[in-house]
């Protein structure tokens, strides 16, 4: 961002459970977060998002931020004028709905949207892990497998607005039903749910990633084989990013990173393993710094100026 030239701005994180909202100083800091759940039903669903930036909006009002814009996140693809939501197996019922549009109709701001895993990668890249990278992956391992990768501070967009669906690069010929409705893609191997339900399954109970983690920590050895083997899944995929994309950094956010060296260390070891000698000896693998609000830090990051214009410059009109 370019230092204290920029006004806050009121970020949305739309994801497949939840809806998060906040404001974002120049400094990079998040105030009044506020949720709802993300419900299935269009119409109910976006007069409770329309109330809960509305709160937002007043709350910060209130207390002397002056609002510039508001910027959205959400998972999946979004059209080529970025105003909707194209596609999203988790999210189909808001699929063509004119997002922007509708929002707009209730606040006179600029409203611009972004991917979740682009929106991840910029506010890494500016207030985290990714700083002075020129080529930067960042990697969000949650319920899916987000990938964004920027460009000089600018993010790479081959289609749908992202860099595609990198998750879901196959890992295992013979691996399990995904999503998407391929086999054995990484997301499928490494995804939260997956995790938990496969420790569930052996311990005989509920369970969810942090379940994992915490039993892991304590030393339970079938958790620590399950993030292992997670880990190991998720080096063979960054090796394959790696050997196509280059990055000199490639850095590990989400849910899973949580686990620590616990999953990261078999994700080097692997990586180092499989990946190009090119492609490994230039790169540095890390972990990410952000934690879960990098998507709602990075939904503001269309506002920040001197960035925009570099991508517009870039955009072919
Ligand atoms: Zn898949």
């Amino acid at each position: 961002m370019s230092k204290g030239s920029d006004s806050p701005v009121l970020c949305v994180d739309i994801g497949g459970t939840s809806t998060k909202a906040g404001v974002l100083d120049a400094a990079g800091e998040l105030h009044l977060i506020e949720s709802i759940r993300t419900r299935p039903d269009t119409e109910s669903y976006i007069r409770n998002l329309s109330e809960l930036v509305a709160n937002v909006r007043t709350r910060a009002t209130d207390q002397g931020f002056e609002i510039s814009g508001i910027g959205v996140a959400m998972a999946g693809f979004l059209n080529a004028e970025r105003d909707r939501l194209l596609y999203n197996s988790n999210l189909s019922w808001l699929e063509g709905f004119p997002l922007r549009q509708r929002l707009a109709q209730g606040f006179d701001l600029p409203i611009e949207m972004e991917i979740d895993s682009n929106a991840a990668c910029m506010a890494e890249y500016h207030f985290g892990s990714g700083r002075g990278s020129q080529r930067f992956l960042c990697v969000t391992c949650g319920t899916g497998l987000g990938v964004g990768m920027t460009i000089d501070g600018v993010p790479l967009r081959f289609a749908y607005g992202c860099l595609g669906d990198i998750g879901h690069i196959i890992v295992d010929r013979s691996g399990p039903l995904c999503t998407c409705g391929g086999y054995g893609c990484a997301e499928i191997m490494i995804s939260a749910p997956v995790l938990a339900n496969r420790y569930a399954a052996q311990i005989g109970t509920n369970a969810s990633l942090r379940t994992v983690i915490e039993a892991a920590q304590a030393g339970d050895s079938i958790a620590v084989s399950i993030l292992r083997e997670a880990g190991e899944w998720l080096g063979i995929a960054i090796a394959s990013m790696a050997n196509t994309l280059f990055p000199d950094h490639i850095a590990i956010a989400g849910g899973l990173s949580a686990a620590g060296d616990l999953v990261l260390k078999p994700a080097e070891e692997i990586f180092r393993h499989s990946a190009g000698v090119f492609a490994r000896t230039n790169v540095t693998l890390t972990r990410a710094v952000l934690g879960s609000s990098a998507t709602l830090i990075g939904a503001a990051w269309p506002f920040w100026n001197s960035y925009t214009a570099r991508e517009k410059n870039r955009e072919p009109d």
